[in-house]
Order: C-alpha cells, then structure tokens, then sequence
C-alpha cells in the first residue's frame, strides 16, 4: 500500500486566483498538449485506460505504474510520483471505472506537464468535477475556484482526454452494467 504522496510544490507555493488571462493561456495551452499527445498515442478503441497507458509508455520509453489505493477521508483520490526509473500513479479504486479513468488521466496530465507539488484534488473535488462534468461546465467552475493554475491545467486535461475517450457510442462497451456504463451514457448524453 502506497499512500498518496508526491513530488509537487506545497500549497503555500500555489498561486492565487486565476485571472481571465490566464485562463485562456491554460485553455490553449491544454488543448495544444492534448492534441499532441492524442496525435502520438491515440486513444484505444474500445476505450481502455490500461491500453493507452501502455501507448503512452512506449512512446515516453518509461513505465507507469497504476497503483490502486483504499479511499481515506481527507486524503487526495489520486497522485504521481516520478521515480528514478519509472512513474507510479495511484487512484483510489472504490469508485466507479469511469471515476477511476478520469482521476489516472488527471494524474497522467501532472505528469505530461511535468507539474511539481502536492496534487490538490481532494476525493469530494473529483466526486463534483468527474465523471459526467461536460467541457462547457469547466469555464464557469474555473472563473469561481482559487487554486493554483496546476491543478485547473491537470483537470482541464483530463476532462479534454476523457471527453474524447467517451465520445463515441462504442467507447461504452455492449452488456457493461452497473454504474460506470450508468455514467458513461449520462456524459455522453452530456457531450451529445
Ligand atoms: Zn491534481
């Protein structure tokens, strides 16, 4: 068992509220590095998240290590951690599939952008902003949140990757059940 934990700046180095400015330069900025990243290691059909993980370790010549860890209140539901040889993301695993994929592609977007500090993504953040938030709700949820611009680039990147993972109607497998199919449907009604 890992706990979450990581490399990143410490809060008290996180800037303050994101000007308009700013958040143009965050929105084009993720978008470019999306687009990059999908033009190198498209994304799996049949979406998988292990599958473009294993793409995106050929491509950077470095393993990651998906570890899932116990949910603890308070604790944050995913981190990244470099380690000397390799990349460790962990996620909490008593959540739904979808839930799990978007708090990876979170941590995977901290580590594209070779963020530094402690990811602020708490476990009822995550719970408010994934699975079903649609990229039109992100500009409105930005212009009234006061973080650090890390964390809003990490989760507009995934919210960009997830979006585009559940896009399409055969990104939801046939006969999948329970919640995470749930979800997936009622975000891509969303994106729809
Ligand atoms: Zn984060």
């Amino acid at each position: 068992m890992i706990a979450p934990r990581c490399t990143r700046l410490a809060p008290a180095e996180r800037g303050g509220p994101i000007d308009e400015r700013g958040l143009t330069r965050l929105r084009i900025g993720a978008r470019e590095r999306v687009r990059s990243v999908l033009a190198a290691v498209p994304l799996p059909r049949p979406w998988s998240m292990n599958a473009w993980v294993d793409g995106l370790e050929t491509w950077r010549g470095r393993e990651i290590d998906l570890v899932p860890i116990e949910y603890r209140p308070g604790q944050p539901s995913g981190a990244w951690q470099a380690r000397p040889d390799y990349d460790l993301i962990a996620y909490v695993e008593h959540t739904s599939a979808l839930h799990q994929d978007h708090i990876i592609a979170h941590e995977l977007a901290h580590m594209l952008c070779a963020h530094t500090g402690t990811c602020q993504m708490s476990e009822s953040e995550a719970a408010q902003l994934a699975p079903d938030l649609a990229p039109r709700a992100l500009s409105h949820l930005l212009t009234r949140v006061t973080s650090g611009a890390d964390e809003y680039e990490a989760e507009l990147i995934a919210v960009l990757l997830m979006s585009a993972a559940t896009s399409e109607p055969p990104a939801v497998q046939p006969g999948a059940s329970g919640r995470a199919a749930d979800q997936a449907r009622r975000l891509a009604a969303l994106l729809g």
